[in-house]
């Protein structure tokens, strides 16, 4: 290959056994979904990959750019709670780390890429519908601001999967700061292996905790960002679906786009994933469930302390932390959502009282707060009284336009993309990157059915998981 990529694969570096040499698996016949533009990249001026007969060779796996080391990484997990000794990219191929000019790394991966020696049952392989999904939300998060692994490019395989019937193959080109998770600690904590998780760890502070240097500090600083992470999270009503610990960034970025969606009418027990039975994941749940997989992060870090009783107590202190972290930047987070530049303890009651009066209501939750930019309180289901108050507190309403976006990718509209594409017609889905990649100022004329909460024939309330 002549596409010169400045590839360094660091990760390929650590211990063989975090991680197999495995090549993508080639596809019959590649064509083209979608591309992202290098201006909405944060990977600056760095050469990726790009829209061209080559880039289209290496997105399907069906070429490997120069400096390329293509491997596939070990991790285990939580799923729902259960031990999972042995997961791993069963799907997933990553070419290599991109070095930007400013010297932060940006792994490239292929996902769907073909069977790895962690597939298990499974094909190795995604369809159209979750590529499209991953896609779109993920660019989405971005552009709303939030911590997030961003898509580089969709392809079509030309190759069918099988699922419960025969559908489009596709390949997603995933950009980000890593795919280091809680759950590749805890494989290594789980096998006592001292020196894969001293291995790890140490590339995880390089990389991602650069002014960390010991290890409580790099637990320290893990808790921060994912008290603002969920913290964003809640304030755009996403919900991720899937929280096990090999869904959970350690560098702090959304990851692993499955069953997962933004609320139409507020709950906070609001659940899309078809295979969370009992709302595990649920939208309210997720403060605490960030926290559950911290402390399994904690748990996997305890061998590298000499004094491992005392790092338990240690620990445990740091990960309390994240009640007040969390609590803080919600606090933020809504305060802004209702103009407020500086908002005081006692504005949560003032938060709360809406969030209540939208669960009574069925408010739209994007649209509810929404109208409080747009100075029309009475249809975020506020009532005169909390309409008084939050005058009385001089809301400034740019703020909340800047907290509050007008688009949202709503589930029904992504399943309703989705559709289209697998019976051949894109344009919806260009379409609807177009909206919601700008939702603080879509494009007027086009923004009118992506405001519009589904009609009651239109709702999705369940979302299956990208397998
Ligand atoms: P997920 O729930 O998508 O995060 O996936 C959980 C685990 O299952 C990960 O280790 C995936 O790599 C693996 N997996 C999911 N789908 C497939 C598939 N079609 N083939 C092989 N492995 C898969
Ligand atoms: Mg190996
Ligand atoms: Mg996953």
């Amino acid at each position: 290959m002549t596409l010169q990529i400045p590839f360094d694969n660091s990760y390929a570096r650590l211990p063989e056994r975090l991680f197999t040499r495995q090549a993508p698996v080639p596809v019959a016949a590649p064509g083209w979904i979608a591309f992202t533009r290098a201006s909405r990249a944060s990977w600056a001026s760095t050469p990726m990959p790009c829209r061209t007969d080559e880039g289209l060779q290496v997105f399907a796996g069906n070429a490997l750019p120069e400096g390329s080391t293509p491997i596939a990484q070990l991790y285990a997990g939580h799923q729902f709670g259960g031990w999972n000794p042995q997961l791993g990219d069963g799907r997933q191929v990553l070419l290599g780390e991109v070095v930007d000019p400013l010297g932060m790394r940006h792994d490239v991966a292929l996902k769907g890429s073909g069977r790895t020696p962690y597939s298990r049952m499974g094909d190795g392989r995604a369809w159209l519908g979750p590529v499209i999904r991953e896609y779109i939300m993920s660019e989405a998060m971005h552009a709303l601001g939030v911590p997030t692994t961003r898509a580089l490019a969709a392809v079509s395989t030309g190759e069918e999967v099988i699922r419960e019937t025969a559908l489009p193959g596709a390949i997603l080109t995933r950009v980000a700061q890593s795919h280091i998770r809680v759950g590749t600690f805890q494989v290594l904590a789980a096998r006592g292996d001292q020196d894969g998780l001293r291995a790890l760890a140490d590339h995880t502070m390089v990389r991602h905790y650069p002014t960390a240097g010991s290890v409580p500090e790099l637990l320290a600083q893990m808790v921060a960002r994912q008290a603002e992470l969920i913290a964003q999270w809640m304030s755009i009503g996403f919900i991720h679906g899937v929280m096990n610990t090999d869904n959970c960034s350690v560098a702090g970025e959304t990851i692993d786009y499955g069953p997962c969606a933004f609320m139409d009418d507020y709950h906070p027990g609001r659940v899309f994933s078809s295979i969370d039975a009992h709302g595990r994941y649920a939208y309210g749940a997720q403060p605490q469930v960030a926290l559950w997989n911290i402390a399994q992060f904690a748990t996997a870090l305890v061998p590298l302390m000499p004094d491992q009783q005392r790092a338990v107590d240690d620990f445990t202190a740091i990960i309390n932390r994240f009640a007040d972290l969390y609590q803080s930047a919600w606090l933020t987070r809504f305060g802004a959502k209702l103009g407020l530049a500086d908002p005081c303890p006692e504005d949560r009651g003032l938060i709360e009282a809406l969030l209540t009066a939208m669960t009574e209501g069925g408010v739209d939750f994007t649209n509810g707060f929404r109208a409080l930019a747009e100075d029309a309180p009475e249809r975020g289901g506020a009532g005169p009284d909390w309409i008084a108050a939050w005058r009385a507190r001089g809301p400034d309403l740019e703020i909340a336009a800047a907290a509050n976006p007008v688009v949202v990718p709503r589930l029904h509209r992504i399943e309703a993309v989705i559709a289209a594409a697998v019976a051949g017609n894109f344009a919806p889905m260009h379409e609807m990157f177009a909206v919601v990649t700008r939702p603080y100022d879509p494009e007027p004329s086009l923004m009118d059915g992506y405001i519009m909460p589904p009609e009651g024939h239109e709702k999705v309330d369940k979302t299956f998981c990208g397998t």
